[in-house]
């Protein structure tokens, strides 16, 4: 995409613009930006997850785009510009031709050689730094691009927020050391918060787990949005994590000296936890209190899939009272993705008794006890060591009671498998988690030395000695947080554009019939255009002012100037701040210094509560 710096500000008319709103919201859109963008004809939609960009959304683009490179060039990272369509080979070499899956757009040449279109490119940045430096003398630097990126995304949805074409800034820093890594990492964080900032749009940085990037510390910058597809839950210390990244913090063990031997108790109809706590209740009541379904361990069957397609089982143990997170599974266990077993799957294990599987033939258990090919098995984080359960006794009816965890049987790991709950206690001891959904708009990694070192790239140090480079990579969604300020600044009829990011300052719309109105719209828009303020001017004849204003207010500039009736009666010009903000009546003579004043308080940072 092209840098936009020479915006100019001739009007944009309305009479000629490549533009046609939409008066209903197109049905097949899920939210409001989408639903938005679309009506008011920034973007088209031309397959699932893929858009067209029209000439007001462009300019929107390039704003934000202009927003980014300003905030990269204040770090002295330097932009480049690779190819989207790359060669196999390096995806091969960090295993990440296969780990990304089904999610790589892959295509074959004449030759019937592999390509793919990029995911992400830490492997040809890699390889170009490597190309050019060899020496801790070239070192820091930081390159980045802003470039569109493809994913084959299961879902497309949410408009540009999930697409499978999409704009992405990436940006990756070359250090000596760790050091170096984590000045970069700090002034990345520190520009992204002055990007956002300044795009009006609100975040929150969250603890983060790095999936197929790799590396170690990462933090992703979510913008809170109910239609988000993360979660992230908050300390009341102001910490943040993405429940996808959270560690449970670890239990105290129980002492369970005075737990008698497990037994099995004969249980029909325990179809589902509350069948089971009522039946235990009824043949199996204990004196001290009645059962509960926290006291039961429900083993679930999951199917784990491989990259290169390839399937297992595993089981994965955790309380009654919790549900299931396959997201946070798939965290622990990646690049493992996981579905519910079905029962076929099932039925190749014949230990598994459904409805009655217990930790006695899975994982470390099963090996004891000979069965062949064993499941693996999996136990979550809030089941403590010495803890009592009632679970499945891999027999039709029957569970058994007082199976100590630790004492009876153990897992092949410990894992985060349950959803959170608001009241969970949170890792920094501070007090419960509270949650929130929010919409992914940034993401920044420590990778470390895993890119350098599968792809050869080391440098001599001072002292001559061939050292591999610390690594980081650092990413925007830059056409997901354009959604996403849509997502933020809208009303019912329209969007409303930070000015930082408005396709023009100022919507004039010619509001009557008559070349004395239309002269004096002209006038005030050419004194506009003098004082470097961008104008959308509807200019269209045979409208009717009814439908302009609702494209005015549908389009969201900032300012909406009206010269019609006003103007007529005393030859003055509405103006309108387009977010709830002032309305007033000035002299045309006096309009031009009123819009200077409004656009600068208009300039003012975004408090963004
Ligand atoms: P998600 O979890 O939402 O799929 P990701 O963690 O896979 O995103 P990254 O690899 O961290 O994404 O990419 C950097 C940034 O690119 C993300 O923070 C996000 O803002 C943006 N991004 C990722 N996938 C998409 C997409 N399908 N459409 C639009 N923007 C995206
Ligand atoms: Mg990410």
């Amino acid at each position: 995409m092209t840098n936009f710096e020479n915006m100019t500000s001739e009007p944009l008319r309305m009479s000629t613009l490549f533009l046609r709103t939409l008066r209903d919201n197109p049905a097949d859109e899920d939210i409001d930006s989408a639903k938005l963008l679309i009506r008011a004809a920034y973007i088209r939609k031309e397959a699932p997850g893929v858009f067209a960009w029209l000439p007001l959304g462009l300019r929107v683009l390039n704003k934000v785009e202009s927003i980014v490179r300003e905030e990269m060039a204040k770090i002295g990272a330097q932009e480049v510009h690779l190819p989207a369509l790359l060669p196999r080979e390096p995806y091969e070499i960090t295993n990440r031709w296969e780990e990304y899956g089904d999610n790589i757009f892959k295509l074959k040449d004449r030759h019937k050689a592999d390509y793919l279109l990029a995911p992400t490119h830490e492997e040809m940045f890699t390889l170009l730094a490597k190309d050019l430096y060899s020496s801790y003398k070239d070192l820091p630097v930081t390159l980045y691009q802003i470039q569109t990126k493809y994913r084959d995304e299961a879902r497309p949805r949410a408009g540009l927020i999930r697409g499978r074409e999409f704009i992405m800034k990436d940006a990756y820093s070359f250090t000596l050391d760790e050091d170096g890594l984590r000045r970069c990492y700090a002034d990345q964080r520190a520009a992204y918060e002055r990007v956002y900032q300044r795009l009006g749009v609100k975040y929150v940085i969250v603890h983060a787990f790095s999936g197929p990037m790799g590396g170690s510390e990462s933090e992703e910058f979510l913008a809170p949005l109910p239609i988000g597809e993360d979660t992230f839950a908050q300390s009341p210390a102001g910490k943040a994590w993405n429940v996808e990244a959270l560690k449970t913090p670890a239990l105290d063990s129980i002492d369970y000296s005075a737990t008698p031997q497990s037994s099995d108790v004969n249980t029909p109809q325990a179809g589902s936890i509350d069948d089971l706590v009522d039946t235990l209740n009824s043949v199996a009541s204990r004196t001290d209190r009645q059962w509960e379904s926290a006291d039961t361990l429900k083993n679930i069957v999951l199917t784990a899939h491989y990259p290169d397609g390839k399937t297992k089982l595993i089981v994965v143990g955790l309380p009654g009272d919790r549900q299931i997170d396959l997201k946070r599974v798939e965290a622990c266990l990646s690049p493992l993705e996981m579905s519910l077993a079905t029962d076929e799957e099932l039925a190749e294990h014949p230990e598994l008794v459904k409805g009655f599987i217990g930790p006695m033939v899975l994982g470390p258990q099963a090996q004891a006890a000979g069965i062949e090919n064993p499941v693996e098995y999996y136990i979550d984080a809030h089941v403590a060591s010495g803890s009592a359960w009632v679970s499945g006794a891999n027999k039709a009816d029957t569970h058994s009671i007082n199976l100590v965890y630790g004492r009876d049987f153990t897992a092949d790991g410990v894992i985060e498998a349950s959803q959170l709950n608001p009241g969970d206690m949170s890792p920094d001891g501070s007090g419960p988690l509270s949650f929130e959904r929010g919409v992914e708009i940034g993401q920044v990694f420590q990778l470390g030395l895993k890119y350098s070192k599968a792809l050869s790239f080391n440098v001599l140090n001072e002292n001559g000695k061939s050292v591999p480079v610390w690594m980081g990579s650092y990413g925007i969604g830059v056409s997901r947080v354009l959604a996403c300020i849509a997502e933020f600044h809208h009303d019912d009829k329209g969007i409303m554009w930070p000015i930082t990011v408005a396709p023009a300052q100022v919507h004039v719309v010619i509001a009557g019939k008559g070349n004395e109105i239309s002269q004096a719209a002209e006038d005030f828009v050419q004194k506009l255009a003098k004082e470097n303020i961008e104008v959308i001017l509807d200019d269209r004849a045979k409208v009717s002012p009814g439908v302009k204003f609702n494209d005015a207010e549908l389009l969201g500039m900032p300012i909406i100037a009206v010269v019609g009736k006003s103007f007529t009666k005393d030859g003055s010009i509405e103006l309108r701040v387009r977010d709830g903000g002032q309305s007033m009546t000035v002299p045309a003579d006096q309009a031009v210094d009123q819009v200077k004043d409004m656009i600068q308080q208009l300039s003012q940072p975004y408090t963004l509560d």
